[in-house]
């Protein structure tokens, strides 16, 4: 009989920097009933699907040592000095390192005027897309599992079950948790901080610049991923941007269905901040406010770690566009090409707003002869490359999470039927493979455009 789950969880974060968590325990719920079990992930972890199913200790918080995580955060270019875990808590770290963390836990002191809860739909549409972005190879967390409460929770559309989720990550530390750590002007806590994702995440990191300096490689590579597979993450503020590279925090997120750089899918984004082309700028933005958090770290005269952080800074631009590049030769299925080749393509993208998975795929098509996807005389340069459609069909999915297809499944669920959830997790799990039958799957939206309230 091996351990159970809660027995085997450590508790480093919280060793580490007791000053940046606040033991907290989960409310009760009342009558827990599983939805999802993540049996992939719960395989990779070494643990016994039916035993987790069972679970429902774990999987609504009712076992020891829980904290919840402080954290600030620039929330639309805002600064909140207190966000943290309000309505989330950390359970602590699997075996592997991993984080294991519930959402819609119940208030903690860090849930301002939040009800703690977290309704069904959303916390499955991180089920959902979580799984999708990892069969695309995108870095993200993943649903371990998703249960309902016995509870209802209050939301725009009115009452929907209540529901937990329990989340596995690389770790939850932000570049929001920086701030608070460096807000409260302990550089001893900062650097304690800093030395933990060091070891965590980034081990063989130079010194703090040089930590800094992977941070900001490993969201610069990404954010190029998220451009590539036209995916538009909806709030990213500084406190949904890791310190893993991981991404994380599934609200109004959204699949382009097509090439808009002002494409923007979430309710509360009225200026356009996180608009699908501004995500290279804003994710600069917030590896700024990293950078400053940071400061004390990197040199002791405050002029000095100003030109050192700058100077890290300043490479993002190139490092973006060198992943940026990688990628679409990838999707070109080309070994190299010349950069005006690419250039034009992202060009002619964003002038033609096609649907970018339609569009890639298409292209591959029409090196096997069918129609081709786009009149242009980009067209002829691309094939004197000699790509290999082969290999762009192994970088180009033919399934997406689209918005309509998510949302679909996501209103059946809740409404008590699970089969076209099931179904769709199964067509995104290979993203790559075309399968007669699924036809549907891989077609943008009726309408195009669809807003994702944020009533998360
Ligand atoms: P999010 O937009 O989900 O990343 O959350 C931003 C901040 O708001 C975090 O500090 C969350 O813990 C907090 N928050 C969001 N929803 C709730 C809720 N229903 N109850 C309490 N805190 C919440
Ligand atoms: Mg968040």
């Amino acid at each position: 009989m091996s351990l159970a789950v809660s027995a085997t969880l450590d508790h480093t974060f919280a060793r580490d920097l007791p000053e940046l968590c606040l033991s907290w325990s989960a409310a009760p719920a009342p009558d827990p009933q599983v939805v999802v079990v993540n049996e992939g992930l719960a395989g990779e972890l070494g643990l016994d699907p039916a035993r987790l199913r069972a679970d429902t200790a774990l999987l609504t918080g009712a076992v020891p040592d829980t904290v919840a995580m402080g954290y600030a955060g620039h929330q639309f270019g805002n600064y909140s000095p207190r966000l943290g875990d309000g309505r989330a808590l950390l359970l602590g770290e699997l075996p592997d390192g991993r984080d294991l963390h519930l959402k819609g836990s119940g208030r903690t002191p860090f849930a301002r005027g939040g009800d703690g809860k977290a309704p069904l739909g959303p916390m499955l549409r991180e089920y959902v897309v979580g799984e999708a972005m990892h069969a695309l190879g995108i870095p993200t967390t993943r649903a371990l599992a998703v249960v309902t409460t016995g509870e209802n929770v209050l939301r725009e559309n009115g009452y929907e079950p209540g529901a937990v989720l329990a989340r596995v990550a690389a770790s939850h530390v932000r570049v929001g948790t920086f701030q608070y750590a460096a807000a409260t002007g302990d550089t001893d806590l900062l650097r304690r901080l800093a030395d933990h994702v060091l070891a965590r995440h980034h081990p063989t990191a130079d010194g703090y610049l040089g930590l800094y300096g992977r941070i900001v490689d490993v969201q610069a590579e990404l954010v190029s991923r998220w451009m590539l597979v036209g995916f538009v993450h909806g709030v990213m503020n500084t406190d949904n941007t890791t310190i893993s590279g991981e991404t994380i925090d599934y609200g109004p997120c959204a699949f382009v269905d097509t090439y808009d750089q002002d494409a923007v899918f979430s309710s509360i984004d009225q200026g356009g901040r996180y608009a699908f082309g501004n995500q290279p700028a804003v994710l600069q933005w917030n590896l700024a406010r990293l950078g400053e958090a940071m400061l004390p770290l990197f040199a002791d005269d405050q002029d000095a770690a100003v030109e050192a952080a700058t100077e890290v800074l300043t490479g993002y631009g190139r490092q973006f566009r060198v992943h940026l590049r990688a990628g679409l030769l990838r999707k070109l299925g080309l070994a190299s090409a010349p950069d005006a080749l690419l250039d034009d393509l992202v060009a002619l993208l964003a002038r033609t707003k096609p649907d970018p998975t339609t569009f890639f795929r298409g292209l591959a098509a029409h090196l096997r002869g069918a129609p081709a996807p786009l009149d242009d005389p980009w067209l002829g340069r691309f094939r004197a490359e000699g790509p290999d459609p082969e290999a762009m069909d192994r970088a180009n999915p033919v399934y997406v999470p689209r918005n309509h297809l998510v949302q679909e499944a996501l209103d059946a669920a809740v409404g008590g039927d699970r089969e076209p959830l099931d179904r769709l997790v199964e067509v995104l799990r290979r993203p790559y493979e075309e399968r007669p039958g699924l036809e549907r799957y891989a077609l943008p939206g009726p309408d195009g455009r669809y807003v994702t309230y944020c009533g998360t």
